[in-house]
């Protein structure tokens, strides 16, 4: 078998050779060029390893490839390279879900004494600008609206034995007055810490943020039981029945669904609202509440407990408001 370049060599001697004007025999010539390459290209194909075209695949972005080879062999190895992937993490959540649980040294049974188990715990009994309180007697303000920016997904969802937690990945967000803060996490009381004219609702979702200088700012979302949240059943679909067991959670869940439309809210200057009690929260609680069944409560309530603090001296401060 000639090499094309040789055959080329060989095909364009035999042009010069005839003469430029014989025009017919030049169509004939490229003719014969190009049934010569195709057939030698053709050859190359038939004879080249599947590794040649593996290679090539790979090259490719994986969302062309969709991830996979386009050979058999490689194919093999793909499958016995995810079972062993999917054996692997297997192991792990196994291990994340059996993590060994330190239990806290406060409880619900009695808040008022959190400030004296320990000295980093102080401000829970000498601090003067605590959460929860009663929302009454508020300010209209010309406040800015919250932004919110929360993708599809989380991460994992905790039992913590005072709460149930689903911590977020990176890159959730709002952005209040121009601050933008982290969403870390957001977690479950009932009934709610905040209570409105002296009234609690029957659960709470407080979300938790992060601004990069280190301002927590937290968002309550009030929850009225009267119908089933479909959000809330995606989550205890996962909710882990032991405290200090954690589990995945869904890629699918869409954490806006558990806002409400309408998103007013209340904000004050106040703390976390367990040890150690930090100060400088800035708390905004949604005025609308969004609904959740007796039974979803239920769950939460029957694996956690009654775990809201009562309601804490608001000394000097405002709440302010908007619709
Ligand atoms: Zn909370």
């Amino acid at each position: 078998m000639l090499s094309p370049v040789r055959t080329l060599e060989f095909v364009l001697t035999f042009k010069f050779d005839m003469g430029l004007n014989i025009m017919k025999s030049d169509i004939t010539v490229f003719k014969t060029i190009f049934a010569l390459l195709i057939s030698f290209s053709m050859i190359s194909i038939a004879s080249a390893g599947p590794k040649d075209f593996d290679r090539g695949d790979a090259a490719l972005p994986s969302f062309i490839t969709g991830g996979q080879s386009s050979s058999k062999p490689a194919k093999k190895e793909t499958k016995k390279e995810s079972k062993k992937a999917s054996k692997k993490s297997k192991k792990k959540e196994a291990q994340v879900e059996n993590h060994e649980f330190h239990k806290a040294d406060w409880d619900y049974r009695d808040p008022s004494g959190w400030g004296s188990i320990k000295e980093d715990y102080h401000l829970c009994k000498n601090g003067t600008r605590q959460s929860p309180i009663d929302i009454t007697s508020t300010k209209p303000a010309r406040l800015s609206h919250i932004s919110f920016n929360y993708r599809k997904g989380a991460k994992t969802i905790v039992n913590n034995g005072h709460t149930i937690q689903v911590d977020m990945h990176k890159g959730n967000y709002i952005v209040v007055s121009g601050k933008r803060y982290e969403l870390l996490q957001f977690h479950f009381h009932t009934p709610s810490e905040h209570t409105v004219d002296g009234k609690p609702a029957d659960m709470v979702a407080h979300f938790v943020h992060k601004a990069s200088d280190g301002e927590l700012a937290v968002v309550g979302v009030l929850f009225k039981a009267c119908q089933e949240n479909n959000t809330i059943s995606q989550i205890w679909r996962r909710i882990p029945v032991k405290a200090g067991q954690k589990k995945k959670m869904s890629r699918k869940i869409n954490v806006l669904n558990m806002l409400p439309k309408n998103r007013g809210y209340y904000m004050y200057s106040g703390s976390l609202t367990t040890p150690p009690c930090t100060e400088g929260v800035k708390w905004m609680v949604l005025k609308n509440t969004v609904p959740v069944s007796d039974a979803q409560v239920k769950t939460f309530a029957d694996l956690i407990d009654n775990n809201a603090r009562p309601v804490q001296e608001k000394y000097h401060r405002t709440v302010l408001t908007r619709n």
